[in-house]
């Protein structure tokens, strides 16, 4: 099957680590399911900043491996 229909949202926590919510359509909603602890919620919109709260609520992955390093605070902790 094609993966067209599932992606993914993922956050780094403070010490680095990856945490990855699964987004997966399911007729008129989205399925999340996180990796982490297993959260799991349906969703009928904004399913990716659904997956977001979640990411810094429970994790505290807030930062976005895709914008770049140039912030603030990284892992350095120099
Ligand atoms: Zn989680």
């Amino acid at each position: 099957m094609p993966s067209m229909t599932t992606s993914k949202v993922s956050r780094w926590d403070q010490h680095g680590r990856e945490h990855v919510v699964h987004v997966q359509k399911s007729g008129m909603q989205r399925a999340l399911t996180c990796d982490t602890c297993g959260w799991r919620k349906a969703t009928q919109f904004l399913p990716w900043l659904k997956a977001e709260e979640h990411l810094a609520d429970a994790h505290q992955a807030t930062v976005d491996p895709g914008a770049g390093t140039g912030a603030a605070s990284g892992p350095g902790g120099r």
